[in-house]
């Protein structure tokens, strides 16, 4: 999704892969295995680690995953020129344009999100971040005029999902990117491609910021997780443990806009158009790694009330940090 510069938000620790090859009692069948295999993928680092009795199936499991993640990358990218997402926010107006399927069905999951959270995560903020790039690029903030534009091009009500997979942006400016749920949404179809190929525990690792946890480490006791303390210093930040769960977090301190030497978010509030600036980092956990990762953007652009308010009307737990660096949503509540 991402340029292949940087990777993302490095504020989830994987933990659970190297600490977990303790003995098992002996048994008939052979031993269990642990696979680990990385790759770079939607311009971030990809990490799979895998159990398995069969070590050479477990690796073509592994590689399947991978090639599922590089597909979902082909379709979903705005960095390729060639990406059907690509095609689909060159076509004209109003025009009905075929989408394949995973596209159509990542497209009907962000409107989900949009919709659960009263747009505040919204696949066609694309516009805005543009006006927000060209101001970081020139170094002067944008003015009132080309915010009203862009604005005028952002909404789920900008997007219409026909039959037969069509889709129909309603004017040419209208755009749409993957960035904040693209990941998670690459997370599942790989945990998906594993089970599907026998593997039944494992830990998929995207960036350092989405993460999703399949079954349960070497050890039958969920795979053990963590987000790094987003203030820097003090405790550590919390450990806990996930068993066929997501985690994702948002934070706004490595990737930003810089514009006369202020620094402004790179997730904007598609309500108001500005970047938020309330909030520090948002860690959240779900069934699928989508929802964790559309969650966290969504609960980043909402606040600390609002953002936790929804948390707790779909039952899901989190981990708010406010600008000011006091916790809003307690970390224990993801343990
Ligand atoms: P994440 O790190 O998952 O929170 O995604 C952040 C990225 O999503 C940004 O770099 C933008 O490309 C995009 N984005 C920014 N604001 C929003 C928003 N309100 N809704 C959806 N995507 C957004
Ligand atoms: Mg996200």
């Amino acid at each position: 999704m991402r340029p292949p510069s940087k990777t993302a938000v490095a504020a989830l620790l994987a933990l659970g892969a190297g600490i977990v090859a303790a003995a098992r009692p002996a048994e008939q069948l052979p031993a269990p295995q642990l696979v680990r295999r990385a790759r770079y993928l939607m311009g971030t680092m990809f990490e799979i680690s895998a159990w398995g009795r069969d070590r050479e199936a477990t690796l073509r499991a592994v590689n399947r995953a991978f090639a599922v993640i590089r597909e979902a990358d082909e379709m979903l990218s705005s960095y390729r020129p060639e990406s059907a997402l690509n095609r689909l926010n060159a076509a004209a107006a109003n025009e009905a344009v075929p989408t394949p399927p995973t596209l159509f069905e990542a497209l009907e999951a962000s409107l989900k999100y949009s919709r659960l959270s009263g747009g505040a995560f919204d696949v066609t903020v694309a516009p805005l971040i543009d006006v927000w790039r060209r101001a970081a690029e020139t170094d002067r903030l944008p003015s009132e005029m080309a915010l009203g534009r862009a604005r005028a091009l952002v909404g789920a009500d900008k997007i219409k999902l026909g039959p037969r997979n069509q889709v129909r942006r309603a004017a040419s400016g209208v755009k749409i990117d993957f960035g904040a749920i693209g990941k998670g949404w690459a997370l599942d179809r790989a945990a998906e491609a594993l089970r599907k190929h026998g593997v039944s525990d494992a830990l998929i690792n995207a960036g350092e910021s989405t993460l999703y946890a399949l079954g349960d480490d070497g050890e039958r006791r969920g795979w053990l997780t963590g987000v790094r303390n987003p203030r820097g210093g003090g405790p550590a930040g919390v450990e806990f443990r996930l068993r066929d769960a997501a985690v994702s977090t948002s934070a706004s301190y490595e990737r930003f806009f810089e514009i006369q030497g202020r620094r402004y978010s790179h997730i904007i509030d598609p309500r108001s158009g500005l970047p938020v600036e309330a909030v520090l980092s948002v860690t959240v956990t779900a069934p699928t790694a989508t929802e964790a990762d559309a969650l966290s953007t969504a609960v980043y652009v909402l606040g600390p009330d609002a953002g936790a308010k929804l948390l707790d009307r779909l039952g899901r737990r989190g981990w708010i940090v406010d600008g000011d660096g006091s916790d809003s949503h307690s970390a224990s509540k993801l343990r």
